[in-house]
C-alpha cells in the first residue's frame, strides 16, 4: 500500500491536445473521497499531537483503486483519551483522585489500596467492588483511581453515576412516563464497569428509604446483577445497615456483586491528617 502524498505524486498525464495519454488508477478515488469529505486537506498551520494520522487514528492507503484505513499507533491513546472523556468523570477529577495522589499513612488507606490494586489484577468479568462507610475516608478517591486504571492500564470503559445528581434526573421522570424511565435507566443499565458513588446519599427520610430511590436502585443494581456487569460502589452506608435496615433483597445482590472485594471504612480522620 502507498501512502496518498505517495500516489497523488503521479497526475493522469496529458498530450499537449488535452489527451489523457497516462492514467492514475487511484485519482478517480481520491477525488471522490476528497468530495465526500473523508479526505481533508492539510495546512501547514494546523498543529495535531499525531502527525501519522492527524489525530484521528487512523492512516488512510490506497491500493488497487480502493481506500484502506489501518489503525495508526497512536490509536489506543486516542481510545482512552475518549473513553475517560465520555465517562462523566472531569480530568480535573482524574488528576485529584488517582493512585498515585491517594495518602497510605494509615492502616485504612493501605489496605484499601491493597484491595483496589488486588481487585484490579485479580477480578473475573462482571466482579465488583465496594467501600462502605463514613464520609470522608477516602472511598469516592480510590474508587475514581481504579476506574482510571481500568481504563488508562486494562483498556476497558468506566461510567460514572453520582447518586446525588443522577437521582433526580431519573425521578423527575418516573412517574410521568414509562418509556422515558425506561430511557433514562437504560444507560446505566446497560454500560460496563459503572461506578456508583455515594448510593443512597439524602435517600432516607425519617429513618425510612423514600420508595423512588429504592425502585430506581433496585430497578437499575437488579438488571447489572442478572447480566453480570461490573459495578463499583461506594456508600456512607454499611453493607449490613443497606441490607438489615434498607432493603434486603438488594442488599443481597450488592453483597453478591462486590464479595469478596469489599471493605468498611471508619478512619475519618485520615482526611484531616494533611499538614497536622
Ligand atoms: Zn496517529
Amino acid at each position: 500500500m502507498e501512502s496518498i502524498a505517495e500516489v497523488m505524486k503521479f497526475k493522469n498525464i496529458k498530450d499537449k491536445d488535452g489527451n489523457i495519454t497516462a492514467i492514475n488508477p487511484y485519482l478517480e478515488t481520491y477525488n471522490r473521497l476528497k468530495m465526500a469529505g473523508k479526505i481533508k486537506k492539510s495546512t501547514s498551520t494546523m498543529q495535531y499531537k499525531c502527525p501519522e494520522c492527524h489525530d484521528t487514528g487512523y492512516i488512510t492507503t490506497i491500493s488497487g483503486g480502493e481506500y484502506y484505513q489501518v489503525p495508526c499507533k497512536c490509536l489506543e491513546k486516542i481510545r482512552v483519551e475518549s473513553r475517560l472523556k465520555k465517562s462523566g468523570i472531569s480530568p480535573g477529577e482524574y488528576a485529584k483522585y488517582s493512585f498515585l495522589t491517594f495518602r497510605t499513612d494509615t492502616t485504612e488507606h493501605a489496605d484499601m489500596k491493597r484491595l483496589a490494586v488486588n481487585y484490579l489484577q485479580t477480578r473475573n468479568i462482571g466482579q465488583g467492588i465496594g467501600y462502605f462507610g463514613a464520609s470522608g475516608t477516602g472511598k469516592t478517591h480510590i474508587c475514581i483511581a481504579i476506574c482510571q486504571a481500568m481504563t488508562c492500564d486494562f483498556g476497558e470503559e468506566h461510567y460514572y453515576f453520582s447518586y446525588r445528581s443522577e437521582i433526580q434526573r431519573i425521578k423527575a421522570v418516573m412517574y410521568s412516563n414509562a418509556e422515558l424511565y425506561s430511557q433514562a435507566i437504560q444507560h446505566w443499565i446497560s454500560v460496563n464497569n459503572l461506578y456508583i458513588d455515594d448510593l443512597f446519599k439524602f435517600a432516607m427520610k425519617d429513618g425510612k428509604i423514600q420508595q423512588q430511590d429504592l425502585q430506581i436502585m433496585f430497578d437499575i443494581i437488579n438488571t447489572r446483577y442478572i447480566n453480570h456487569k461490573a459495578t463499583l460502589f461506594s456508600s456512607e452506608y454499611a453493607l449490613s445497615y443497606i441490607t438489615n435496615n434498607i432493603d434486603e433483597a438488594l442488599g443481597s445482590r450488592i453483597f453478591a456483586m462486590v464479595d469478596p472485594y469489599k471493605m468498611g471504612c471508619e478512619d475519618i480522620n485520615g482526611r484531616f491528617k494533611k499538614g497536622a
